[in-house]
Formats: structure tokens, sequence, C-alpha cells
């Protein structure tokens, strides 16, 4: 079975402390998007499960989410694991803040559930998901949500008008254990307004929702990246995005855009200096 796994952004993303466990809450508004990742589930008739990719530095065992969330499937089901290969054709840049590991064992629990006869509800896929990371439950559900606690609690939100998408990551990687760490730190200057941002998906109004995009965590980055990242965000909003930010912990940043012929120009000249630069719709 072939099956696709889509990247996700945060059009708004909010930290409102650290909780005894040690983990944050979060408040962000999740959406989907067209660039993603292929899988391929091969079942073999044996025991072992393999995971293999077009990237040679991601995990093959059981680090690889794909496999954890076939194993999570498996034990959800009572069942000893299959044997299987699961390829993945990696589009979705990995580190960047676009959730595409838990996309990817997201799409294997939709895969298994469809070649078992859908034995679970897609809510209870998403249960199951939330034992992979916190992620996955809503890369299970996909489309426009809010995700609160770890970013497992959610709830779906009117979609997004369909809009263009540019998604630039720059060349650098971001540690988000220092990111988390950094965040308890700095007095944030400022929060998203994401009761504006839900209101404005309520009225169909996409300007709306692009003129609140907000993450936290860009106040948090050192300041060389912090400049990168607002560097990358004027060349996006120059070229008429209707609004820019910063998804996850970075650093990733994207631009939404009413018109594609706008879209391609901002595509065209971060692809200059950023190979991982992609044009893309929302889901
Ligand atoms: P998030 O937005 O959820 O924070 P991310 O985009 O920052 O995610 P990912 O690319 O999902 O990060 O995953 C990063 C880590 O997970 C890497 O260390 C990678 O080795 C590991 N990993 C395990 N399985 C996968 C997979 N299928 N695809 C990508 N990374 C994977």
């Amino acid at each position: 079975m072939e099956i696709q796994a889509n990247a996700k952004l945060n059009l708004t993303l909010d930290v409102l402390g650290r909780r005894p466990d040690g983990y944050h809450d979060m408040r962000m508004i999740m959406q989907s998007i067209t660039l993603s990742d292929t899988l391929t589930l091969e079942p073999d008739g044996g025991e072992e499960l393999r995971v293999q990719s077009n990237l040679q530095f991601l995990p093959t065992g059981e680090k690889n989410l794909a496999a954890q969330a076939a194993l999570r499937f498996w034990e959800a089901r009572g069942l000893t694991p299959r044997g299987m290969t699961i390829t993945i054709r990696k589009n979705i840049p990995v580190c960047a803040g676009m959730a595409g590991g838990s996309s990817d064992g997201a799409a294997v629990l939709r895969a298994l559930n469809r070649m078992e006869g859908e034995p679970f509800s897609p809510e209870e896929l998403a249960r199951i998901g939330a034992r992979v990371g916190s992620d996955v439950p809503y890369c299970v559900l996909g489309g426009t949500a809010l995700a609160e606690g770890r970013g497992e609690e959610l709830t779906p939100l009117p979609p997004l008008s369909t809009c263009w998408v540019v998604v630039c990551k720059p060349e650098f990687s971001i540690s988000t254990p220092a990111l988390f760490a950094q965040i308890d730190r700095v007095r944030l200057r400022c929060h998203p307004d994401t009761r504006g941002a839900v209101a404005a998906l309520e009225a169909g109004d996409l300007e709306g929702v692009a003129r609140r995009l907000y993450n936290v965590f860009e106040d948090a980055l050192p300041d060389r990246q912090r400049t990168r990242v607002q560097e990358i965000k004027s060349t996006l909003i120059q070229c008429g995005a209707l609004g820019a930010s910063m998804s996850g912990t970075g650093p990733t940043v994207f631009g939404l855009f009413h018109r594609e012929d706008r879209a391609r120009e901002a595509d065209a000249q971060l692809r200059e200096y950023n190979r991982e630069t992609f044009l893309a719709q929302t889901v």
C-alpha cells in the first residue's frame, strides 16, 4: 500500500508554561500542506519490521517513527507484529518544525488500519499515535486544528481557505531542547492572538488568519538565526505574502499567498539561497 504523509505548519504557536512533568503546555493552530513524504508498506510474510528511505542518516529500525507506529498499532490490536518493509520517499525536510517524522508515523497507522479493514476509528488511531509522539495524533487527523496540552489535545477547526504556501528551510539546524530551555529564560514580549485567528478561520477570512501568524519560538532564537528568519519573512512579504511566520521550533519559515504568481516568485527568489524551498498548497 502506498500512502502520503503531509507536512504541517503552525499558523500560531504559543507556549503557556512549564508543567510539573517537565513538558510545556502549548496552544497552537496546526495546518496540513501538500508537501509530503510517500510511504510504501509491503508485507512479506516474515517476522521482521524493516524501514528504508532515500536519506542515509534516518534510522532504519525501531527508532524510526514509522516503525514505532507500526509496533504500537499491532500492540493495540493485541497481535504480534507482522513482517513488513516500509519504504519512505522523504520530501519533508528533517528536523525542520514540520513534523515530518510524526507524519510518517501517522501515515503508517492510517495505512495499517486500512489494510486491516478499519478496526479503529480515526479518534482511536489518534490515541494510539499519542504513544509514538505528541504531534502524531494531529498528523493522523490532519487539516486545520487547535492543539493544546503537549499537542495531543485536539479540537478540529474550520479549514483554512485553500491558498498557496511557500516553505523555506534555512541552512542551519535548531536544537529543540535548547530552544525549550531558552523559552523558559526569555520574557516573551508577545503571544499570538489565537482566539482572533480561530474567529478568522470561522469567518473564512484568510487575510485575518494571515495577519495573526505568530510563533513565540522566534523570540527565543539566537540573534543570528533570528535575523536569518526575519530576512526570509521579509522576502516573503515583499513578494506579496499575506503573512509569514516560523513553523514549530523552526527553522522553517513559510508565507501564505492568495496569488499563485506571487508565490512562484517568492519560491524562485528564496530557492537561489536555500536549497530546501518548496511551493505547496494548504490541505
Ligand atoms: P516536529 O515539528 O514534530 O518538532 P521536526 O520536523 O522538528 O518535528 P522530524 O523531522 O519529524 O523533526 O524528526 C526529527 C528526528 O526524528 C530526527 O532526529 C530523525 O532522525 C528522527 N526520525 C525518526 N523517524 C523519522 C522519520 N520517519 N522521518 C524523519 N525523522 C525521523
